[in-house]
């Protein structure tokens, strides 16, 4: 992030503003609606800037800028087409640790101003970082159009009720939750259609009914982000992600997706590679009760889907039992995302009429499976975990009748920017997975339709040979 944004408090406070054009006038138009006293400084004013002068809206010094008017103001906005003199503004105003913005010259700027959605008390400022002030024009354009106007109004109606819900919920996570089913909720509606004084009554009506009871239950949401692209996640799980109090995660959680939990979440790693369990299943499922009998709404977020092979049916068999609620969010798991990225349909009618996902790792580190009726002429299989029992895998279903050279596709770190898709038979597999250096998380996926690769691939891969694991995220 190149630029920390903020909001400045100017009410009432004196402001600088050199230059006396349109582009200036622009400024002093913002300065004043957040309430600044404004003076500018100009030899001349333009038309809009000598009506607010004589309407005494501004304070007015007719000449160049002088070193010595930088020492009353709190902020300063250099607008004239003289560069030496915007040059000069700005080095001053950074010896005196003034914020000073220069019109159009991000580099001569100490912040930077942003497009505004203003829907006061509700202030949404987009930026490009100055690399694209038409780019951000455009994301408020779209914004204008999806935020009511009336949430100004909502802004203020919570406002009114903050004191009141507060003693109506004296722990922070209920009151949140109070008021996230409320901004969500008919109360809004009501306000968004102009019925203020329903929607107030409303809110009276939820506070009594709610007021918080002592030693409630949180809740816990069992989510599948998916395999690893942000736009696989469903609507939901965003939704969920953007409530959590807590957020339990482990290492098959990109970090693209972990940027878009709740900021102020508190995030709990908990591991879990082959070999290397920073936290044993037992204590994850321990951690999520523990979590959800203190009151919050526990996050435990799952790579792909929570139902396969991701033991999400222990961790709620524990809070069954416990009594907590709780909720499951399906997530596409690996062979979905992997199968459509690598362009490799998992079904196809020329070559494969159905498809088998099992998982090459037992708890005991064997792989115990029914080669017979995997080693299927007209059956994908794709293989979760497979990396290590690949070498019995290879072996097995030849030894049940499929032919040395069936194809056999490895989707490493499929669908992120890091994702190497190999193709090979059960004859090479082993050897490709040596010579390329396959990491986890990687799919193995064995039949014809990996034919189609070849054909259908349409994503450009990031063949960095060792990249880097996208999955490496960690945080304690
Ligand atoms: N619940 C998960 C699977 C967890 S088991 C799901 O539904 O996808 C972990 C295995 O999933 C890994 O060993 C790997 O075989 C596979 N996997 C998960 N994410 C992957 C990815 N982005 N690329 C390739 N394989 C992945």
């Amino acid at each position: 992030m190149q630029y920390l944004p903020t909001f400045t408090q100017i009410t009432q406070r004196p402001c600088l503003v050199i230059g006396g054009g349109g582009i200036a006038a622009r400024k002093v138009a913002l300065l004043r609606k957040a309430h600044a006293q404004v003076t500018v400084v100009s030899p001349d004013l333009c038309e809009e800037l000598a009506a607010l002068h004589t309407k005494k809206q501004i304070k007015y010094i007719q000449r160049e800028f002088e070193d010595s008017d930088l020492d009353e103001c709190v902020l300063v906005i250099a607008a004239t087409n003289q560069r030496e003199i915007n040059e000069r503004v700005s080095t001053l105003a950074h010896q005196l640790r003034l914020p000073v913005n220069v019109v159009d010259n991000p580099q001569l700027c100490s912040f930077i101003m942003p497009s505004i959605i203003d829907r006061s008390p509700v202030i949404i400022a987009v930026s490009t970082g100055g690399s694209s002030p038409v780019l951000a024009r455009m994301i408020r354009t779209k914004l204008e159009g999806s935020i009511p106007g009336a949430y100004g109004t909502l802004a203020k109606l919570v406002e009114g009720f903050r004191d009141k819900v507060k003693a109506a919920f004296p722990k922070v996570e209920s009151r949140r939750i109070f008021w996230e089913e409320i901004l969500g909720g008919p109360v809004a509606e009501q306000v968004f259609s102009g019925h203020t004084a329903e929607a107030k009554k409303m809110l009276d009506h939820a506070i009594a009914e709610q007021a918080e009871t002592p030693d409630m239950p949180g809740e816990v949401f069992l989510v599948g982000v998916g395999p690893g692209d942000p736009d696989l996640l469903t609507f939901r799980a965003l939704r969920l992600m953007q409530q959590a109090d807590v957020v339990v995660y482990d290492r098959l959680v990109s970090p693209a997706i972990m940027e878009m939990v709740r900021r102020d979440a508190q995030i709990v790693y908990v591991g879990k590679e082959r070999n290397n369990h920073t936290m044993q299943q037992e204590n994850i499922n321990q951690l999520l009760v523990r979590l959800a009998k203190e009151g919050k709404r526990v996050l435990r977020l799952k790579g792909g889907d929570p139902f396969i092979f991701g033991r999400g049916g222990e961790e709620i068999e524990e809070l069954a039992q416990e009594g907590i609620p709780f909720q499951v969010v399906p997530g596409i798991t690996a062979a979905n995302g992997c199968s459509s990225y690598a362009g490799i349909p998992l079904t196809h009618r020329d070559y494969a009429q159905s498809c088998v996902f099992v998982t090459g790792h037992l708890k005991d580190s064997s792989v115990d499976l029914n080669w017979a009726a995997l080693a299927h002429p007209h059956q994908t299989v794709v293989f979760y975990m497979g990396l290590h029992g690949a070498p019995t895998l290879c072996k097995e279903m030849v030894a049940h009748g499929l032919p040395a050279s069936t194809p056999v596709a490895l989707v490493e770190q499929g669908t992120t920017p890091q994702q190497r898709v190999y193709t090979a038979t059960l004859e090479t597999l082993l050897d490709v997975i040596a010579s390329k250096h396959i990491k986890p998380p990687t799919l193995i996926i064995v039949g014809e339709v990996v034919k189609l690769h070849d054909k259908l691939a349409w994503l450009e891969e990031n063949y960095i040979e060792n990249a880097d694991s996208v999955f490496a995220y960690k945080q304690s």
